[in-house]
Parts: C-alpha cells; sequence; structure tokens
C-alpha cells in the first residue's frame, strides 16, 4: 500500500496511537531526541528535511492536509494524538511552515495550478518555506506594512523590508504580505505573495537571538520581480488570506508540553541540588504544579470542544497562547534561580541524571528560548486585547 492510499483516520484513537507510537519507535533517530535535559530541542536544516521526508514515505506527513492533496486527512482529535505521540517519543520540534501555514492557506484560497505545483512541492521538502509578514515598523501593528508590490505587466516589482523572518537562511521561499493599493483602511491594499528567495535583488541577514543562534533574518527586497502568478487570492485582498488560519496556530503553540518539561526538569534540580528543606522554593514548586495541572485541564478542555464542535477555533483559544508561554516564563526562571551558579552559566553544565548517569543541560539557553514565545505569533498583549474585546465583550 503506498502512503497516499493509507487512511489512518479511520482507525480507533488506540490502533491509530499504537501504529504511530511503534513508527517514531523504529524510524526516529536516537541521536536528535529531545530528553530530560534537551527539553526544547528543534530541527533545522536538512536534518529537519530529512525527518520530513521519512514521515512522507510512510504517510505519517501533514496530518491537517486533506488526503486528495497528500496529507494524512486527520480529525482534529486525531491531530492531538498525533501532537502527543511525537513529544510523548521526543521527536525534536520543526519549524514546518509550508506544511503549518502556507500548504492550508493554498489548499484553502490558492488556485488549481498553485496547489498542484507547491503542495507537493512542500511535502517533499523541495521547497522550504518562511513566513514574511513583520516589517520594522509594523509588527503587532501588521496592517502599517509598507513592502511594496507594483504590477507591471505580467510582473509585481517588489520593494522593502521584512524582519524577524524565523529560517529564512535555511528556506528557498517566502510568503509575504506587500502592499499593492492605499485605501482608507490601512487592512485593505494589501496582497499574498509568493516569492522564490533565489530571485535576484534579494538579501538575508541573519540576525544572532539572545541564545546565540541565528534563528531569524531580515530580508531586503530590491526590485525583486515576482510573476503575477504567485499571487494567492485577490489582488488587495492578503488580509483575509492571512487570517484564514491563525486559531488553530494558536492551539499547537498553547500545548502544555513544553512547559511540562520544564516543569520535570526543575522538579528534578530541586532533589539534585538538595533543596527540598527549603520552604520558599517547596512553595514556588507547588504552585508552578498546580498552575500546570490547572493548564493541562484547560487545554484539554478547549481541544475536546473544538474537536466536538467540528468549527475551527474561535478567539477563546487566544486565552492558551498567553497562558502556556507565560508559564514556560515562569519555569524556566524558576530552574534558573533555584540553580545557584549552574543557573548563571552559558552554555551546558553537567548535573546528575535521574537514573545517575551525568548528563549536560543548558538552564540560560532554556531560559532565553522561552523568552519570545511570549511575542510571536501575536504579542500576548495584543492576545489579552483579543480576549477583552470578542471574548468578554468589553469596550475598546
Ligand atoms: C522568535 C520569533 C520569531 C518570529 N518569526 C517571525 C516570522 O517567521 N515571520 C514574521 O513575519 N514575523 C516573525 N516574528 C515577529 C513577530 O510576529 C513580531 O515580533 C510580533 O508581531 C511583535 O511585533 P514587534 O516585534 O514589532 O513588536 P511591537 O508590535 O512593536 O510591540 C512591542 C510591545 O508593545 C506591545 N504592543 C504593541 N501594540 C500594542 C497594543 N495595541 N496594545 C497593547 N500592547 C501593544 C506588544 O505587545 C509588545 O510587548 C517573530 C518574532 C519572534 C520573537
Amino acid at each position: 500500500m503506498t502512503p497516499m492510499t493509507i487512511d489512518r483516520d479511520a482507525l480507533s484513537d488506540e490502533e491509530f496511537r499504537g501504529q504511530l507510537r511503534a513508527f517514531l519507535a523504529e524510524y526516529y533517530p536516537a541521536e536528535l531526541k529531545q530528553d530530560f535535559y534537551r527539553p526544547f530541542r528543534r530541527l533545522r536544516g536538512e536534518p529537519a528535511n530529512q525527518w520530513l521526508r521519512t514521515l512522507q514515505q510512510h504517510g505519517w506527513r501533514a496530518p491537517a492536509w486533506p488526503r486528495e492533496h497528500g496529507g494524512m486527512g486527520l480529525s482534529f482529535r486525531k491531530q492531538l494524538i498525533y501532537h502527543e505521540e511525537l513529544e510523548h517519543a521526543g521527536v525534536a520540534r520543526i519549524i514546518d511552515l509550508g506544511e503549518t501555514q502556507l500548504g492550508p492557506t493554498l489548499i484553502k484560497l490558492g488556485s488549481a495550478a498553485q496547489c498542484e505545483h507547491y503542495l507537493p512541492r512542500i511535502l517533499n521538502c523541495e521547497h522550504v518555506w518562511c513566513q514574511g509578514y513583520s516589517e520594522p515598523n509594523a509588527g503587532s501593528d501588521l496592517a502599517s506594512l509598507r513592502t511594496s508590490a507594483v504590477l507591471e505587466g505580467d510582473e509585481f516589482v517588489v520593494n522593502g523590508q521584512k524582519i524577524w523572518t524565523t529560517h529564512a537562511n535555511d528556506s528557498t521561499h517566502i510568503f509575504t504580505l506587500v502592499r499593492t493599493g492605499k485605501y482608507a483602511k490601512k487592512q485593505q491594499g494589501i496582497s499574498f505573495l509568493l516569492i522564490d528567495l533565489n530571485t535576484p535583488g534579494i538579501t538575508i541577514r541573519p540576525i544572532i537571538n539572545l541564545a546565540g543562534e541565528d534563528e531569524f533574518c531580515e530580508v531586503f527586497f530590491d526590485n525583486v520581480r515576482v510573476p503575477r502568478d504567485n499571487l494567492v487570492g485577490e489582488l488587495d485582498q492578503g488580509w483575509t488570506v492571512a487570517k484564514a488560519l491563525l486559531g488553530y496556530e494558536r492551539v499547537w503553540i498553547g500545548s502544555p508540553a513544553l512547559a511540562g518539561k520544564a516543569l520535570d526538569l526543575g522538579q528534578h534540580l530541586v532533589q539534585q541540588l538538595g533543596l527540598e528543606s527549603d520552604r520558599g522554593v517547596m512553595d514556588q514548586l507547588a504552585q508552578l504544579q498546580a498552575d500546570l495541572h490547572d493548564y493541562r485541564l484547560l487545554y484539554s478542555r478547549i481541544c475536546d470542544a473544538i474537536a466536538d464542535s467540528g468549527k475551527p477555533p474561535g478567539p477563546e483559544v487566544s486565552m492558551l497562547k498567553v497562558y502556556a508561554s507565560e508559564l514556560l516564563h515562569r519555569l524556566t526562571e524558576f530552574n534558573v534561580s533555584i540553580s545557584g551558579e549552574y543557573g548563571a552559566v552559558v552554555g551546558d553544565v553537567e548535573l546528575a541524571g535521574p537514573s545517575a548517569e551525568v548528563t549536560a543541560t543548558d538552564l540560560y539557553w532554556q531560559l532565553m528560548m522561552a523568552r519570545p514565545v511570549t511575542i510571536f505569533a501575536g504579542a500576548n498583549e495584543i492576545q489579552r486585547d483579543i480576549l477583552a474585546k470578542t471574548v468578554l465583550g468589553l469596550q475598546a
């Protein structure tokens, strides 16, 4: 049976979980696993592409895409199991925006020709996509973006700059929001454009983050000529295209998995450093345990409600992103603050592991990698604003 013909959505939840668990145990490389000490491990570049191709070859890629487009066609509930099992098996996270953002956008709003051309290339990693929305003066206020695309015959001529473009230096393509018209309302006159990063006139400059990684980039466009066919949706209607998928992103970012791993490490540090008799430390730990427990219940309640309704997530999922990201801040801060001199070290420190082997961990890196979670995919202040207006119905 070829991967495309396998209908895993038809399996019972238990069968599905069992098959995925067995597949991951057999195929996921042990040396790439997240473990107790490397809880936030991420894959990028060729190791990430290799793993995505393995998923593709075995019919485990693109859980949310319909099967007719090469995905798994899983229900939301099975997608939850899928993500749980990947976390359970220690699979490192991959930021695969082609699969999670562009593909579903094209399936929903792209032309048949765009789907036919781009979707298979996303699945086999021939194309690796990054997201070019933010600009130096257009982050939360994204509609103020100024990168322009002017139609000249059958081509757009693009000029301007994007910033904070995650993994642009590993990518072959970028999906962008560009200004194509000026209207009284600034959300109008924006278009959604697909650009090959090899096009002449594009310069990519990496930015080093606080953890010391070239995680994101500036991307400059200088008279970049882009075929008109690369426009997704209608001209000047890119805002609607970009907004089509926001809810699901907040559900996955809101997963309690990372916070759970940070807490496991925190509990271990308390033992390892002999802090069980420190009332202050134990009070903080108990609070964090209780908060994580509460949050897991909230997360599963919201996910169940989405699964039962069969509808896309509503604005209340902003709550997940806010709570999960702030809990992760608190946990990584706790881990550093209780670790004395170990917490102040940049780079690996050696601590005895749960099975008494000595293993290295980098608490500073974890603290720094947790910081941006409150910023990306819509800063928490903006999420609170959404909750206040649309969920609580408060006045602007
Ligand atoms: C790790 C990381 C990866 C990213 N990856 C990408 C990517 O791949 N592609 C991409 O396009 N962008 C990416 N971004 C950019 C991200 O979307 C923006 O950083 C975010 O939208 C915030 O915009 P800003 O940085 O311009 O901050 P600003 O919008 O200037 O905000 C600064 C502060 O002011 C607050 N604030 C702003 N407006 C309001 C308001 N109306 N009410 C209350 N408070 C407000 C914000 O919450 C924030 O605390 C990434 C960011 C990070 C940190």
